[in-house]
């Protein structure tokens, strides 16, 4: 598996200052997408234990509210195991600070058993359709797309949206 970008603060992806790392390798291949350079799963850096001590290493800073984890497809067959390992061991390094993850995969179709949702608070998903985008929409970038409260839905047993 590989990734594209470490980003030490991003105030773009998320709520407050955060770190995100972008993975590398994406199938969707979405019109206008806005980081093709990602599609290409032999692209990138490899990812392996120094990336994922890498990550926790940046999130540890007080001014840090949370991590990031965006592509590329993250959860790509490829991808979501190392997603799924860094995705656990931010959490369980920093139980205060919030994990939000930007797939093109659905909630509820696709992802919702998977080992990694037990670690995310905010799930971004769905692919970018360029004819409904929207530059005013917070967090996506396309009217289809949906921002999810993670854990409220497993608890809840449908999708519920995050709105804060
Ligand atoms: S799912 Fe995301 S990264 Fe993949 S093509 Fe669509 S917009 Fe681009």
């Amino acid at each position: 598996m590989r990734y594209n970008t470490i980003r030490k603060m991003d105030i773009a992806d998320g709520p407050g200052v955060r770190v995100s790392i972008f993975m590398q390798g994406c199938a969707f291949h979405c019109k206008n997408c806005f980081n093709s350079e990602t599609w290409d799963f032999n692209g990138g850096k490899e990812f392996n234990d120094d990336t994922i001590n890498t990550v926790l290493d940046l999130c540890g800073k007080s001014h840090i509210k949370g991590l990031s984890i965006l592509g590329g497809e993250p959860m790509h067959p490829s991808n979501i195991e190392g997603t799924t390992k860094l995705a656990k061991a931010f959490k369980e390094k920093y139980p205060e600070k919030n994990l939000w993850v930007w797939s093109g995969f659905q909630f509820d179709k696709d992802l919702k058993d998977k080992e990694v949702m037990k670690y995310v608070d905010v799930l971004v998903d769905g692919q970018y359709q360029d004819e409904l985008h929207n530059p005013m929409l917070k967090w996506k970038g396309s009217s289809n797309q949906r921002v999810i409260d993670v854990q409220k839905s497993i608890a809840e047993g449908t999708t519920v949206l995050f709105d804060k």
